[in-house]
């Protein structure tokens, strides 16, 4: 064993390499079975309402029961799911599973009940799956589903993201910028499109207690979100203090781990009765 301490850096990196594309294969092979055997499910988080601090909105986070590497989180397989195209199939699943959920807590619980779902760019560029359908089959209103994305996408203004975006807005699907602040900072696209939520993205909340800059930039971006109409979503709200500051701006409404962290609809419901 100790010969192979002579090994040069580059055949250390190489074999790094080697070891990481083989996970990746790996991962993308057993993706697809995944779906297929039903270790693919949602969890959600609430979205809070600030200034009254009820929940009728959640967030949608898809997670893996891999068999042996127990949970496997979305950072970890979305961006393979791109690459092979199983984020199509991945998408529509995803999609449905919220139409499901969501029809059920507007009956228990609220009939005004959103679930937001996330889109990568890639599920626009694919085949127009048919959402819009789907929904009005299940007597659902559009409104029910906020459809998350982020700015990288509308900037590179492909003719199908417009498309489907019109489309889902004659539906009344809402859409949400996600992870707002941290794309390439253009604002033209909030002229071009038909915007309802900008989610403030966590890296400006985290230290909204000791950085004046970052108290600056919310308070901005909540006074033009709402005066172009938008409202403000701020994410990753981890302390009260950061809750409490983002109510006195008048930010609409908080997510994070200060509220709670995304759990299963069980669990989610048993909040829900609370
Ligand atoms: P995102 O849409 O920005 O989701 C928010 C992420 O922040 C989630 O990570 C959530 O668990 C985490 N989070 C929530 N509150 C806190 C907090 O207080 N502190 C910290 N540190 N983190 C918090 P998650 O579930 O690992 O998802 C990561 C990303 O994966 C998501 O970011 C989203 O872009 C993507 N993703 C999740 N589910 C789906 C899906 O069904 N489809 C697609 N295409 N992408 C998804
Ligand atoms: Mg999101
Ligand atoms: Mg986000
Ligand atoms: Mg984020």
């Amino acid at each position: 064993a100790a010969k192979n301490n002579g090994r040069n850096c580059w055949s250390c990196f190489t074999s790094n390499m080697r070891a990481a594309t083989e996970i990746r294969s790996r991962t993308a092979y057993e993706l697809r079975s995944a779906l297929r055997d039903q270790q693919l499910y949602l969890l959600y988080q609430p979205i809070v309402e600030l200034a009254t601090g009820n929940v009728y909105k959640a967030e949608a986070l898809i997670r893996w029961q891999h068999p042996e590497r127990g949970t496997v989180y979305p950072g970890e397989f979305i961006s393979i799911a791109e690459e092979t195209n199983l984020i199509t199939d991945i998408g529509d699943w995803v999609f449905k599973q919220a139409v499901n959920q969501v029809a059920l807590w507007q009956t228990n619980f609220n009939a005004g009940f959103q679930i937001s779902i996330n889109k990568s760019p890639k599920q626009f560029i694919s085949k127009m799956s048919d959402w819009v359908n789907h929904l009005n089959e299940r007597g659902l209103d559009g409104q029910s589903i906020i459809v998350e994305i982020t700015e990288n996408l509308l900037l590179d203004v492909h003719e199908l993201v417009v498309k489907q975006l019109l489309n889902y807005r004659d539906a009344g699907v809402q859409v949400a910028i996600d992870d707002f602040g941290t794309g390439y900072s253009s604002l033209s696209y909030l002229k071009k499109f038909d915007i309802d939520y900008l989610k403030i993205d966590r890296s400006f909340i985290s230290n909204l207690d000791s950085k004046s800059n970052d108290r600056i930039l919310c308070e901005a971006v909540i006074t033009m979100a709402h005066r172009l109409g938008m409202k403000v979503i701020a994410e990753g709200v981890e302390t009260d203090l950061q809750k409490e500051l983002l109510t006195s701006m008048g930010c609409d409404f908080g997510q994070g781990n200060f509220f709670s962290k995304p759990m299963t609809a069980d669990k989610f419901e048993t909040l829900l009765l609370q």
